[in-house]
């Protein structure tokens, strides 16, 4: 029997919920996404999406519209508290890194959901759900389905209610994001291509070009540090602890946001027939710039593994399958990119000696990279591994 019947709703309409709606959509599902916010809203700056996030696009017809215009990177470089080269790591041309605006993301993402049938409900708060496919609304009502979906972010209501988390854990370090216009002389011809992550003691700056006129910026502290953590931003702090950057520095303006990041941790993905993704189940710090693709190549895993099956009796049998298929790179992704958030608590020369040895080992390398390497389920590329 075809799915075609079969109906999905979605708490969260953020990177991973609509890339699991459209998925689920063009697979014959009949799909509800329910939004809190009164309308689709990316919350932060640009986005670094690596060639696995940018297979899953491909595969749900969002990659033109999410990636037009954006910057494609030819180096990911780290440099030390004297402005000096730690690691100028090429870009392999078959790994891509395209790095956008989350609002084009989402925007590009919303509508590959609208072309294929999806219905978005904003203004729709979950408060909680059951193993039924079920989701429960803060107006008191409840709505079921075969499939119920929590990608609901690291407060996930529906993580919380299925009882499904073992860990939910904020770091000690936060980013503050903007972004700037960029001009054409802001970073030397030399750099031209770049990604930049700068460090100094604990506080650090990543340049991340987004287009021809917007510039990302990334400028991360511990939450203990609260000059540098402040907002209006410190300007003449920053600028102090990255004196090469300054002219950039100057340039920020009043949209800046403050976060720390959040490690979610789950037994289990699903009970019955409701699953839970993306930051609901599995949220990472962004060091290795792979949160959102691990929620987006999730979700597409998630509607392939629910292709072809006999009945909505058979969905938790097939969520159970799921999990087993994915959950191990995810997991490894996630703890690669807690890895890597230690280096910050190091003394810079210290810093520089690992991150150099780290980077020249290709075992290390590998590890790091692994999921930026991999081919999602339901991509060609996978298809063609496996065929
Ligand atoms: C500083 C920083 C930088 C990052 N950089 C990158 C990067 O470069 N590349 C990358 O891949 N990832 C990055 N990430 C991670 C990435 O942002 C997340 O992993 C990604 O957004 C997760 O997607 P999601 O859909 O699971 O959750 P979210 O994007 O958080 O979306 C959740 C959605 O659910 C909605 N919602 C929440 N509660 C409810 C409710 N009760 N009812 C209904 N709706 C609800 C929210 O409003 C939101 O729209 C970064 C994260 C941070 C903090």
């Amino acid at each position: 029997m075809a799915t075609s019947k079969l109906k999905a709703i979605i708490a969260g309409g953020g990177i991973g919920g609509l890339a699991t709606a459209a998925a689920l959509a063009q697979r014959g599902w009949n799909v509800t996404v329910y939004e809190r916010q009164n309308e689709l809203r990316a919350n932060g700056s640009g986005i670094y999406i690596w060639e696995n996030g940018l297979r899953v696009l491909e595969a749900i017809g969002a990659y033109d519209d999410a990636v037009r215009d954006s910057f494609r990177g030819t180096h990911f470089e780290q440099r030390d508290n004297a402005n000096q080269i730690i690691e100028s790591a090429p870009i392999p041309s078959d790994r891509r890194l395209i790095t956008t605006h989350r609002k084009q993301l989402l925007a590009a993402l919303r509508d590959a959901c609208l072309r294929s049938g999806v219905t978005i409900q904003t203004s729709a708060e979950v408060v909680g759900a059951t193993p039924r496919g079920e989701l429960q609304f803060a107006t008191g009502e409840t709505v079921r389905a075969d499939l119920a979906v929590g990608v609901d972010g690291v407060w996930s209501k529906v993580r919380q209610t299925l009882g499904l988390e073992t860990l939910h854990e904020q770091t000690v370090e936060g980013a503050l994001r903007t972004t700037i216009a960029a001009h054409p002389d802001d970073i030397p011809a030399k750099d031209a291509g770049k990604y930049i992550e700068n460090w100094n003691g604990m506080r650090r700056l990543l340049i991340t070009p987004v287009n021809r006129e917007s510039t990302y910026l990334a400028l991360t502290c511990p939450v203990h540090d609260v000059e540098a953590r402040a907002i209006p931003v410190n300007k003449q702090l920053w600028a102090e602890t990255f004196p090469e950057w300054a002219h950039l520095i100057e340039r920020i303006g009043a949209d800046v946001s403050w976060g720390v990041y959040s490690v979610t941790k789950c037994r289990a993905w699903s009970s019955g027939r409701t699953a839970i993704l993306g930051d609901a189940a599995h949220a990472q710090p962004p060091n290795l710039g792979q949160g959102g693709g691990m929620a987006m190549q999730n979700g597409l895993a998630l509607a392939c593994a629910l292709e072809g099956i006999g009945s909505a009796r058979d969905i938790p049998d097939a969520l159970e399958a799921w999990e087993q298929r994915e959950r191990e790179l995810i997991e490894h992704c996630q703890k690669w990119s807690c890895l890597y958030g230690e280096v910050t608590f190091l003394p810079d020369s210290v810093r520089t000696t690992v991150i150099k040895a780290a980077m020249a080992d290709p075992w290390v390398a590998g590890q790091v990279f692994r999921a930026a390497n991999h081919s999602p389920t339901g991509t060609l590329a996978e298809a063609a591994v496996t065929i």
